[in-house]
């Protein structure tokens, strides 16, 4: 950055932010990422289950389903190389009822439309000999799904953009941008004092606070910007190694993938995310919800003593669609939508955005060539 300006601002150090800054940076582009918090990814990019998704769930030309598949090959293919913990666990996406085992037939059918390779239908039986805990009637294997250590894998992002010499500043509130002659003056609220960066390129990757953001910019036309909508996800904690190896779905409904079993690399198990609509953004895991848990966990993992249920953490996912109206997509705005150059607002990056990261990053840098 010299005199106050930088080729690239990126709005967010979430993963999606600082994948993408990541890109900038290694195509040799000076970049600065803005963040409000006093450190990377405690907003949703922690707040998550972790699970490096295969594609499997999403709507035809959807563009999760086309950055989803994609993702995940980049990511095992990062992993690798910069040595970042996971695993990959694979796992079966369970049938407890005649109605959930036709629904198995069209995610399949989903996921070979997506180009999501290896998964296939599996017997009760077949089950029964890998999970001897898991009853269903029958279930689909899904090979290329994992679990990653996800502040590992944002330190590493962190850790190339500086290498090439971008940086991260922390305690940095974006406030507002106005764009004069193609250049963005963008105030920032540093350390409680307001500072003015210019710079060619906008990018926000604000999560929850896309829209937000989007306010701020002066002649971005109002009507480009989405309603947001949160759908709070509660986890319950075991605490235990229940000897498990895979993660286990259920069936999935059409605002979440459904109350699943989730690992951490530990393999300790955890189940959720359920969908709880909020109005106004809270962390707080209501254990009157244990209900629920207990209910849902039982159709697929009978023997769950419910005494090990203790309420966890949540994440809330920023919804294009309010509850009934559908599954919501990524949204990912360039020059086309907004009419303006220069400028990519990224809205409704839930799941798999974890997953999508590098691809997600790919899609903006070209967007923005
Ligand atoms: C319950 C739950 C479970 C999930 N599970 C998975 C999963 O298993 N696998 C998967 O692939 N995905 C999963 N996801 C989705 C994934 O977590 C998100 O898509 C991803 O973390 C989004 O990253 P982000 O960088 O866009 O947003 P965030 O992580 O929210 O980062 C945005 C950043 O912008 C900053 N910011 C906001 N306003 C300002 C401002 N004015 N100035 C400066 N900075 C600002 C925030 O402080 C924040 O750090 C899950 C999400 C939820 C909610």
């Amino acid at each position: 950055m010299t005199d106050n300006f930088v080729d690239t601002i990126v709005i967010g150090a979430g993963v999606v932010g600082l994948a993408i800054a990541r890109k900038f940076a290694l195509s040799k582009r000076d970049v600065l990422v803005i963040e409000e918090q006093s450190t990377f990814g405690t907003i949703t990019s922690t707040r998550n289950s972790g699970v490096i998704h295969a594609g499997v769930y999403y709507d035809k030309d959807s563009l999760k389903s086309k950055l989803c598949p994609i993702g995940n090959r980049l990511l095992y293919e990062y992993c690798d190389k910069y040595q970042i913990p996971h695993i990959n666990t694979g796992k079966f996406i369970v049938a407890t009822s005649s109605d959930e085992s036709k629904e198995l037939q069209n995610i399949l059918n989903q996921s070979q439309d997506a180009g999501v390779e290896g998964i296939k239908f599996v017997s009760k039986g077949y089950v029964k000999n890998k999970e001897p805990l898991i009853e269903c009637l029958e279930a689909l294997y899904v090979p290329t799904t994992g679990i990653i250590d996800q502040s590992a894998l944002m330190r590493s992002y962190i850790g190339e953009i500086e290498d090439k010499g971008g940086s991260i500043s922390f305690n940095s509130k974006f406030l507002e941008s106005e764009i004069v002659n193609d250049i963005f003056q963008s105030k920032i609220l540093c350390n409680e004092e307001e500072i003015e960066i210019n710079s060619n390129n906008l990018i926000n990757a604000a999560g929850l606070y896309a829209q937000e953001i989007s306010q701020g910019i002066k002649s971005l036309k109002q009507e480009t910007i989405p309603q947001i909508y949160y759908a709070k996800g509660n986890y319950f904690d075991t605490g235990r190694n229940l000897n498990i190896k895979h993660l286990i779905y259920p069936v999935p409904n059409e605002a979440s993938l459904g109350l699943h079993l989730g690992l951490d690399l530990g393999m300790q198990v955890r189940f959720g995310p359920d969908v709880e609509w909020i109005d106004e953004i809270n962390y707080d895991v209501n254990d009157s919800r244990l209900d629920i848990f207990y209910r849902g966990i039982k159709k697929y993992l009978p023997s769950i003593d419910k005494s090990l249920l203790k309420p966890g953490y949540s994440g809330i996912r920023p919804k294009l669609k309010n509850k009934g109206q559908g599954k919501s997509d990524f949204l990912i705005q360039g020059t086309k939508e907004h009419n303006i150059n220069n400028l990519v607002n990224l809205y409704g990056i839930e799941s798999p955005g974890l997953t999508s990261s590098l691809s997600i990053a790919n899609y903006v840098y070209d967007l923005l060539h």
